[in-house]
């Protein structure tokens, strides 16, 4: 990785080192709908150019879906989505912002191998020929300590190092905006320390916007600059994650801390009868 720092404001491309104005994300009043089901309501914030922000919330509470209104495989209801100033629903503007998604489930096929899963993008794309491409596959392998796997199906390689394998991917598309969802889960407390790890690694090399969707309170805590709390489609808070722990909100708290209460008729199939 390069050693110099990376000015304030700018990204610099992991491979041809070239410096651009790092890429903000406003999300502005969005609303989904599903039908009858409300999954995003009134949803505000931003994301700061080179800032890493962990959203994180109980599950089905809308954090996927606005994932992928930022990348526009979904479109709002009503409010918008703003990358670098434009509008994100915008094919304009899907080519203007370079980003990529690292899926929860890594979306890897198996049927390639790891290099093959790699020079897919920049093969379709043509942003280089064979031997170009090689480099970037070959240095993003490198940058995720993967070097010699470049053969193996992804299959054959442990959560960890499929998870790396996503990330180098999302890598060779030269991200301004990268963006995780669920990076840590199903992961062992270890090799999530070491994902977060690269997750700010990155950050910090390259000035990459990072938005990462988590319920890894370790990440949060570990990696964030701020932390936004989604639930049941409402950002109920939005802070540095030290303000997370002096929350007055009781749903915060709970959040962080659940109790598990017996007598809660949730558990009352658990009860042994005398
Ligand atoms: P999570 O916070 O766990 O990532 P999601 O964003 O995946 O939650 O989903 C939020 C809610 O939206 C869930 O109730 C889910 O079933 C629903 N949902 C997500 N995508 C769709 C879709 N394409 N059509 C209908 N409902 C959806
Ligand atoms: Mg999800």
């Amino acid at each position: 990785m390069p050693s110099s720092p990376c000015p304030a404001g700018a990204t610099r491309n992991p491979f041809t080192s070239v410096e651009t104005p790092a890429v903000g994300v406003s999300i502005e009043k969005l609303t989904k709908n599903f039908g009858p089901l409300k999954v995003l309501k009134d949803v505000t914030f931003s994301v700061e150019p080179g800032e890493i922000f962990v959203l994180m919330g109980p599950s089905g509470s809308g954090k996927s879906v606005l994932l992928k209104h930022i990348v526009g495989l979904e479109l709002p209801t009503s409010g918008r989505v703003m990358l670098d100033g434009k509008d994100a629903s915008s094919e304009e503007t899907r080519e203007h912002v370079r980003m990529a998604l690292v899926f929860q489930s890594g979306a890897l096929f198996n049927s390639l191998s790891v290099y093959d899963n790699l020079a897919l993008y920049p093969r379709e794309h043509q942003v280089a020929d064979e031997a170009g491409i090689r480099e970037k596959v070959m240095h993003a392998l490198q940058i995720l300590s993967l070097d010699g796997t470049e053969q193996k199906s992804p299959s054959d390689l442990s959560g960890g190092m499929k998870k790396r394998v996503a990330i180098a991917r999302a890598l060779v598309m030269e991200p301004q905006l990268m963006l995780y969802d669920e990076p840590t889960s199903e992961l062992d407390p270890v090799t999530s320390a070491t994902i977060s790890e690269i997750i700010a690694t990155l950050k910090e090399e390259y000035h990459v916007t990072t938005i990462v969707v988590s319920h890894d309170r370790q990440l949060a805590f570990g990696i964030a600059d701020r932390v936004g709390i989604l639930m049941d489609g409402e950002l109920i808070s939005l802070g540095p994650p030290a303000d997370l722990k002096t929350s007055k909100d009781p749903r915060v708290a709970e959040f962080l801390n659940p109790k598990i209460d017996l007598k809660n008729p949730r558990f009352k199939h658990l009860e042994t009868k005398p």
